[in-house]
This record gives C-alpha cells, sequence and structure tokens, in this order.
C-alpha cells in the first residue's frame, strides 16, 4: 500500500500533548521502517470552534471521509461547558461518527503485565488479559424511535426509547466482529437478552445465520448479557472477541476496561463499512477525554493515544505486525518501570512526562529492528 493516508484531529486538552507522541512514533516508521505515512492535521472539538465557530468544519469532514484512517486525540473542556449543545466540542465527535458511519466500535481490554496489579481484580484473573470487545455504535436504543417524555394519561408523564435492530444492522457488526476473531483467538462471544427482549432473539438469530453462512470456521457461543458481564470480572480470559449491541456494549466495555487499571492506558477503532479501496472507514482514539485537570503539566500518559494508532496499524494498514512492534515497546518500557503519574501504582517506578514516555517507547522500538 503505498503511502497511506492519516488525518490527525488532535483536538482539545491533553489530546495535542498526547498526540505529538504519537507523531514521534509515526516519524519513526518513515525513519527506520521506510513505512511513509501521508499525514495531515486539522482541528475538532473546542479548537475548531474557537477557529470556525463550529465543532468540526466542512473542510474538516471532506477530508475524514477522503483519508485512510483518522487519529483523533480528544474534545472539551471547561471553556466549552456553556456553549449552545448544536456547538459543543463533542458534536464535532459525533458528527464524524455519524456520517463517516462507523458502525462498529473496538475496545480492546489488554492487561500488560507489568500492570496487572493495578486491576481491581487479583492479578492471575487480569495479567495477560487480551480480549476485544465490538459494539454495535449507530443503531439501537441510542437511537431509536419514538423516543421522548411525554404526559401520561393519568396526568404523569412517560419516558420513552425504542430498542431497534435490522437484519442488515445486526449482520454488519457480527461480520466485523467474525473478521476480527480470524485474526486473533477464532472465538466470537455473542452477547444480548434473547430471553426477554425480541430484539434480543432477532440478534441470536442473525449472528447465528452470519456465523453459518459465512464464518463457520469461527467458534460462536451465546450469552446473555447480564450472565456476559459476571463472567467478565469472573474469568475474563474465557473470552477472545465479544460482540454485542450499543447500550450493553457501553457497559460491557467500561467494565471491560477496569479490568486493565488506567483510563491513560485504552485504545479505540471505530470501524465503517469498506470503501472503494476494499478498507473500512477509521476513526482511532483513545477512550480518555481531553483531561483538563492535567492538560499542560506533562502528566498525560500517551500510551492510549500510542495504542490508538497501533490499531491503525493493525486493522487500516494491515501492518500487524508492526502495530505488534509498537504494542511490545509499550510492554517493554512498563516493564522498565517507566511510569507516567496516573500509573504511580503499588510498584513504584520511575516517574516520567509525556514526552520521555513517548521518547521511551521509540527507543524500544529502535531496539527492536
Ligand atoms: P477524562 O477522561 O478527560 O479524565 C478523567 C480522569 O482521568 C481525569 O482525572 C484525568 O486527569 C485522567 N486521565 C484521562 N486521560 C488521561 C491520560 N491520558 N493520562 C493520565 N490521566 C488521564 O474525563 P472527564 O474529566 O470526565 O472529561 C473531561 C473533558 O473531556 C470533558 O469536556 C468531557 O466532555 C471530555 N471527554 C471527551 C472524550 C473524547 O474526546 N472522546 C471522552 C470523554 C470525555
Amino acid at each position: 500500500m503505498a503511502n497511506p493516508s492519516i488525518l490527525i484531529l488532535a483536538g482539545d486538552g491533553i489530546g495535542p500533548e498526547v498526540m505529538s507522541e504519537v507523531r514521534k512514533i509515526i516519524d519513526w516508521f518513515a525513519a527506520k521502517r521506510q513505512i511513509k505515512f501521508n499525514v495531515s492535521e486539522d482541528l475538532v472539538g473546542g479548537a475548531a470552534y474557537d477557529v470556525h465557530g463550529v465543532p468540526l468544519a466542512d473542510e474538516t469532514m471532506a477530508k475524514a471521509m477522503s483519508v485512510d484512517a483518522v487519529l483523533l486525540g480528544a474534545v472539551g473542556g471547561p471553556k466549552y461547558d456553556k456553549l449552545d449543545f448544536a456547538v459543543k466540542p463533542e458534536r464535532g465527535l459525533l458528527r464524524l461518527r455519524k456520517e463517516m458511519d462507523l458502525f462498529s466500535n473496538l475496545r480492546p481490554a489488554q492487561c500488560f503485565g507489568a500492570l496487572a496489579d493495578f486491576s481491581s481484580l487479583k492479578k492471575d484473573i487480569v495479567a495477560g488479559l487480551d480480549i476485544m470487545i465490538v459494539r454495535e455504535l449507530t443503531g439501537g436504543i441510542y437511537f431509536g424511535e419514538p423516543r421522548g417524555i411525554f404526559p401520561d394519561n393519568d396526568g404523569g408523564r412517560v419516558g420513552i426509547n425504542t430498542q431497534r435492530y435490522t437484519t442488515e444492522e445486526i449482520r454488519r457488526v457480527a461480520r466485523s466482529a467474525f473478521e476480527l476473531a480470524r485474526r486473533r483467538g477464532n472465538k466470537v462471544c455473542s452477547m444480548e437478552k434473547a430471553n426477554v427482549m425480541e430484539s434480543g432473539i432477532l440478534w441470536r438469530e442473525e449472528v447465528t445465520w452470519v456465523h453459518e453462512n459465512e464464518y463457520a470456521d469461527v467458534e460462536l457461543s451465546h450469552m446473555y448479557a447480564d450472565a456476559g458481564a459476571m463472567q467478565l470480572v469472573r474469568w475474563p480470559k474465557q473470552f477472545d472477541v465479544i460482540v454485542t449491541d450499543n447500550l450493553f456494549g457501553d457497559i460491557l466495555s467500561d467494565t471491560a476496561a477496569m479490568l486493565t487499571g488506567s483510563l491513560g492506558m485504552l485504545p479505540s477503532a471505530s470501524l465503517g463499512a469498506p470503501g472503494k479501496n476494499g478498507r473500512p472507514k477509521a476513526l482511532y482514539e483513545p477512550v480518555h477525554g481531553s483531561a483538563p485537570d492535567i492538560a499542560g503539566t506533562g502528566k498525560a500518559n500517551p500510551i492510549a493515544c500510542i495504542l490508538s494508532f497501533a490499531m491503525a496499524l493493525r486493522y487500516s494498514f494491515d501492518l500487524g505486525d508492526e502495530a505488534t512492534r509498537v504494542e511490545q515497546a509499550v510492554e517493554k518500557v512498563l516493564a522498565d518501570g517507566l511510569r507516567t503519574a496516573d500509573l504511580m501504582g503499588p510498584d513504584g517506578g520511575k516517574p516520567v512526562s509525556t514526552s520521555e514516555m513517548g521518547n521511551a517507547i521509540r527507543q524500544a522500538l529502535d531496539a527492536s529492528v
């Protein structure tokens, strides 16, 4: 693939700080692996509002539609809290997700050995954990109609949200999960509430259809989402890929995130339908926000953003080995005891700043070739 293109939207707060460290890794690939990315940068969130009066300019949206992958830092901050809902920084991110039709949200929960003590669970339950939650992101109860708060017949009010899924919405996210499983442990567990919800029955039937007709080589199991939540904290290593709807995925992915410790360690990807080039539209971003409480202090952990770039290497650019190289470099610096402030835990460690962490990861990459 010749010079794949990346649009960087660093955003607000610690977004630009962590993204600077990702730039070091991108530059390393050009210098040491002859893998050159066509990188452009633009504004999103409050930073875009300050210049354009909107949290995502139309030209930026057009660029996002044309590149191979978008890499986003974080948006938001107290300065923008009182803005109208329509121009709040988060609306920029929501516009990207909507117009790129990013229906498949990938949230890995990976526990690096050196950080196993950070989890609220026992070390042997989480050490070496590597699971992937695939959450349907554009349908379900957060979007279904009718919705709203209405007067009730008895003088009270009624709040309504509608869980609604179509065959195609379920099949496309199921395919995304099966594809991922083939690159990993080849197992998918689908979670819903087919015992009490018709949409859950349809979910189970459609996932089974995709399995039988297109991915019979992958192992498929089904679990009720409440039982799945229990299993996630009881014995998470039984899972490889979990696929679930928008609401359950919201909850289960946050539960899984806590298995691994700090927010500063969590990457994510949101994928859409394959474009003309055969690759899915894709947005990669750390799970954390703009962390205004530590912005500008050099305390931000850049690893979530660096691991998000590693996901781009794997899922947008078919560079799985290079993604593993980045993940191993992260593992190495953590094993060496380097710790940003959020990782200063029970085992102490050597305190480092945002840029020192980025430099150390780049050095570990140097040592890998
Ligand atoms: P947050 O994720 O920004 O911060 C929560 C806590 O985690 C803070 O104490 C912060 O210092 C810490 N933290 C977060 N990322 C860290 C990192 N990389 N390294 C070290 N510590 C880190 O969530 P919040 O405080 O609820 O929200 C702050 C702002 O971010 C709000 O405006 C919110 O709307 C926005 N937000 C944006 C996104 C996004 O851009 N995707 C996601 C969540 C929140």
